[in-house]
């Protein structure tokens, strides 16, 4: 029987909910390119109840127990003497999600002699050694595409906050205050302005799909051009590279996964070579940036705005400068775990790991590395 370790991030302080703000969810079964939604044979949890955190188990608990599995659910794992270390020396299957990522470092992969399937809750498997997990026959999958919607929905709403100033306006009405020179200062309309991202994946695509209503001029990079429909139909600007694409922008929202040819892409000089005041938000992982330079260009001006919710290492230190430096929006990393999210990922979790007991393939667009090799989308969006 198989040892299953879930690492999960803590419950709220308050405690586990017992109630919620809505009931239920809308019901949805197809995503935007017509791939359905997670299939798992049944679910043992409530689609919109919190399941990423501890006390939620992802919904899990009784599928894998009834299996005669154990399961392990834990939020501690930091170091050497943590539950999630102590647990790895002999788990065969490792879950955990990017926004409390459980980091499978290549010493971490070389000691779980057992390990055989490292599952991303969520998408974006970067918190992996994909190198190692290669190395060692440890296949990696993620629930692709169960939280694109939720992080494209968040791009926009943080786009908007920073280019209307939001977050210091509501400062002041929360503090009593009625400044409205204070608050309209650095307040602009997002009509007309140039609007860029950095890869037109799903979510990438989903935010250029989603900003087009509000008449700005959209462009985008990638490996891979969109189908010329596509680019027709949104009027899209398509640059061969980041470095092409960012002087043309007032607002550049990076949308790629981290790996070796995206790590510390927006340095000092990327971002020197943005126009004065441009804003840049990064919902896709915090290394694709470099960390100090946009506190530099931020003091400096040359960034009016910086927002995001990915951070390096997650979680944050208190003293991360990111939390104090001029103008930014940043949150935690919460855009792709909201309870809509929660349920699809934990459905898919379910899936993956069912196939993976029968022995039955994981679908293709799951899996990242297979076989000792970047299999699915991760042959497509991944590099080693
Ligand atoms: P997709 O795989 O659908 O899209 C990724 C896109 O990035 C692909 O189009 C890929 O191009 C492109 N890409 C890869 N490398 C480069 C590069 N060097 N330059 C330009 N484009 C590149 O993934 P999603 O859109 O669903 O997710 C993207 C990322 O967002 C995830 O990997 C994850 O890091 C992050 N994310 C963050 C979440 C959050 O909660 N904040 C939640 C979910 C995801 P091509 O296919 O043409 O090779």
């Amino acid at each position: 029987m198989a040892k299953v370790l879930c690492v999960l991030y803590d419950d709220p302080i308050e405690g586990y909910p017992s109630e919620y703000a809505r009931d239920g969810l809308p019901v949805l079964t197809k995503y935007p390119d017509g791939q359905t939604h997670p299939t798992p044979n049944a679910i043992d949890f409530t689609p919109g109840h919190l399941l990423g955190s501890v006390s939620g188990e992802l919904g899990l608990r009784r599928y894998l127990e009834g299996l005669g599995h154990e399961l392990v659910v834990t939020s501690d794992k930091e170091g050497p003497d943590s539950e999630f270390e102590r647990h790895l020396a002999d788990a065969e299957v490792v879950i955990s999600q990017p926004f409390w990522p459980a980091y499978l470092t290549a010493e971490r992969i070389a000691k779980a002699a057992n390990l055989k399937l490292a599952v991303t809750a969520g998408i974006g498997s970067d918190h992996v050694d994909l190198d190692a997990a290669i190395e060692h026959g440890v296949t990696v999958a993620e629930v692709t595409y169960s939280n694109s919607i939720s992080v494209a929905e968040h791009v926009v709403m943080m786009i908007l906050s920073l280019v209307r100033n939001y977050l210091p306006s509501h400062e002041w009405a929360r503090n009593g205050g009625w400044n409205i020179a204070d608050c309209v200062q650095r307040s602009y309309d997002l009509e007309g302005m140039n609007v860029g991202t950095v890869a037109a994946g799903r979510i990438g695509l989903a935010v250029l799909r989603r900003l087009a209503p509000f008449d700005v001029r959209l462009h985008y990079t990638d490996r891979h051009r969109l189908p010329s429909e596509i680019e027709q139909e949104l009027g899209l600007t398509f640059h061969p590279s980041a470095q092409e694409m960012a002087p043309d922008c007032d607002v550049v929202t990076i949308n790629a996964p981290l790996h070796p040819q995206t790590q510390g892409l927006f340095d000092d000089k990327l971002l020197s070579s943005m126009r004065r005041g441009a804003y840049l938000i990064n919902t896709a992982r915090g290394l694709i940036v470099d960390r100090d330079a946009v506190v530099r260009a931020l003091e400096s001006g040359q960034l009016a705005g910086y927002a995001g919710d990915v951070w390096y290492p997650q979680p944050a230190p208190a003293d991360h400068p990111w939390r104090t430096m001029p103008h930014h929006g940043m949150t935690p990393h919460i855009s792709g775990s909201t309870l809509s999210a929660q349920a699809r990922y934990a459905a898919g979790s379910r899936e993956i790991l069912e196939c993976y007991f029968a022995g039955a393939p994981i679908r293709d667009e799951y899996l990242i590395v297979d076989g000792g090799k970047l299999a699915g989308a991760g042959a497509h969006s991944y590099s080693t």
